[in-house]
């Protein structure tokens, strides 16, 4: 007999074990409006019906509003200042190196995921792109009875030993989907429902791709027919009997000009002008190999400064900027934004909605950019779903709920039926 009144503590927060299956889902680049834009259109019958019989709740992510900061965050359940991945990129001024930040070496706190499986829970994790498996599996055990653990993207190179089932797409018998491709995603869910169903798994997280989001606005078919898809799987997974929370890693927002040529204050640039060329170093933590769909143009930046540099005289000049919404020190922005001091910058610096923070021209390849630019990583990409297909008991009235509250209201506050 499984003891339900169990609670396991990880990173100073308690979550039941769980009663049903609980699936966590990441949709990446989930702007709102492409959920409320795609129940407008039919779309989406199983959330259409979700939304009013289970629970919606406003959400914000962490700043910065990428990719990896936000799984983890969900992942671990706190923001970046305790789990330490801060972006998808980050430089190392001990080593001079601007480093991935896709090593678990960097984390610095365990996931709820692995603290669960060592309590004998079974753990299953589907990502899109390769590039979070290793931080999303950190400290599971995989082999015979273990995680599963795998990318849509290498889903033909999975063993049992490293990922916990042996050859995936051969068990999901498809073909290897094209890392820029809605089918990326679409794997990620095929998966998902094809382990539930061989196998009653306690926890699950799936994590998708925002290849559509950045191209497609709300309401174009294109991204309608993504949540059409994305609908029949959880719905399916619904069916199975599993607890699904919907939240997601960061909004998404158009950053162009009216000729669709992308809208961006080139900060390296200003900076060189002020300053002299190349005393300061920007970092965007945008920045990974998958650049085809943003050519790392998001709305966050964080620089290195000369050491005689006046950090309140050249926040105050930034500021004063147009298509900047907060610039502050390294120090006022991990306080405000909840960062690691030791790998953010000087300076912090956010661009205002429809505006991009790039480093100079010459420096972003933008030439696979074929669709007006929409990205993330500012403020007015904060805001996420978290939706429940199930209602919740004990939230107080006025909690700004984060998308990092997942597992949480998953785990410990949906009311579940026998
Ligand atoms: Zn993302």
């Amino acid at each position: 007999m499984t003891d339900y009144s169990v609670s396991i503590s990880v990173n100073g927060r308690d979550y039941l074990w769980p009663k049903r299956p609980t699936v966590v889902v990441c949709i990446d680049g989930c702007e709102r409006a492409y959920i409320d834009r795609a129940v407008e259109a039919g779309a989406m019958p199983w959330t259409a019906r979700i939304l009013s019989e289970g629970s919606d709740l406003p959400a914000d992510c962490v700043v910065p509003c990428f990719t990896n900061p936000n799984n983890l965050s969900i992942v671990t359940g706190q923001p970046p200042s305790v789990h330490g991945i801060c972006g998808n990129f980050f430089y190392d001024p001990a080593s001079d190196t601007e480093v991935m930040m896709n090593d678990p070496k960097l984390l610095r706190a365990g996931t709820i995921l692995a603290a669960f499986q060592a309590a004998g829970a079974s753990i299953c994790v589907v990502t899109a792109k390769d590039k979070l498996r290793k931080l999303l599996g950190h400290g599971l055990s995989f082999g015979p009875d273990g995680a599963v653990c795998f990318s849509a993207e290498k889903c033909d190179q999975t063993t049992l030993a490293e990922h916990g089932i042996e050859d995936a797409r051969a068990f999901l018998d498809c073909p290897v989907p094209e890392v820029y491709s809605a089918d990326l995603s679409e794997v990620v869910f095929k998966a998902g429902v094809a382990l539930l169903k061989q196998k009653r798994y306690d926890i699950v997280y799936l994590s998708t791709t925002d290849y559509i989001q950045h191209k497609h606005a709300p309401g174009d078919p294109v991204a309608n027919d993504f949540y059409r898809m994305m609908d029949s799987y959880w719905a399916e997974l619904d069916a199975l009997g599993a607890t699904v929370v919907l939240t997601a890693d960061h909004g998404m927002t158009p950053m162009h000009n009216p000729d669709g040529t992308p809208h961006v204050v080139y900060l390296q640039t200003i900076l060189d002008e002020m300053l002299g060329e190349n005393r300061a170093r920007v970092i965007l933590p945008i920045t990974d190999p998958y650049v085809v769909h943003h050519g790392a143009l998001g709305g966050f930046a964080t620089a290195y400064m000369p050491e005689e540099t006046d950090l309140a005289d050249l926040c105050a000049k930034l500021r004063a900027l147009d298509g900047i919404e907060w610039v502050g020190t390294g120090a006022e922005g991990c306080a405000r934004f909840e960062l690691p001091e030791d790998r953010m910058g000087d300076i912090i610096v956010i661009s205002a909605a429809t505006t991009a923070v790039g480093s100079s021209p010459e420096r972003h390849d933008l030439s696979s950019l074929k669709e007006p630019l929409r990205s993330h990583g500012g403020l007015s990409t904060q805001a996420v779903p978290m939706i429940l297909n199930r209602k919740l008991r004990g939230l107080d009235a006025g909690l700004q709920v984060r998308n990092f509250d997942a597992f949480d209201l998953g785990l410990n506050r949906a009311i579940v039926e026998g």
